[in-house]
């Protein structure tokens, strides 16, 4: 279970808007709790494919340690990995599965000419098989807790 706040829903929906038609990316960072995996902030990220910025994104190994480190620095957890599909649907990709890693969550959001559409995450399986969908729970604010 993945519970993303409204206004970080947000934010990945207008950096995949802004980055258009290449993909973006970036971290996810926040905290396990009771209630499921709680993103409170976003660490975005470059491209750095040149070679098919379309439809291919990575994480070099120095990209990690930074998302390791801002998550730190702001007492949160790295929790998982977002980027958009141009122009593709919101499942993850093989190429995608082969650069994942188990126990993040690897959210995806389609842009579909531009315009924000479908937005899903993901969990690969132990042995990296395949990927589960996650259900994406939206919470109101970054800091809230469930009451409502
Ligand atoms: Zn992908």
């Amino acid at each position: 279970m993945l519970l993303l706040p409204a206004n970080v829903e947000q934010e990945i929906r207008e950096h995949g808007a802004k980055d258009y038609p290449h993909e973006c990316c970036g971290a996810m960072l926040g905290a396990e709790t009771s209630a499921g995996r709680e993103v409170r902030a976003l660490y975005p990220l470059v491209n750095r494919r040149d070679d098919s910025p379309r439809n291919r994104f990575s994480i070099t190994p120095e990209d990690f340690r930074a998302a390791e480190r801002a998550a730190t620095q702001r007492g949160f957890d790295l929790l998982g990995w977002y980027h958009s599909h141009p122009d593709h649907p919101a499942r993850p990709s093989e190429f995608d599965r082969e650069h994942a890693w188990p126990w993040y969550s690897y959210v995806i959001v389609s842009v579909e000419a531009g315009v924000p559409r479908d937005l899903t995450s993901w969990r690969l399986e132990d042995d990296r098989s395949k990927f589960q969908p996650e259900e994406v729970l939206p919470v109101r604010a970054a800091s809230q807790t469930t009451q409502d």
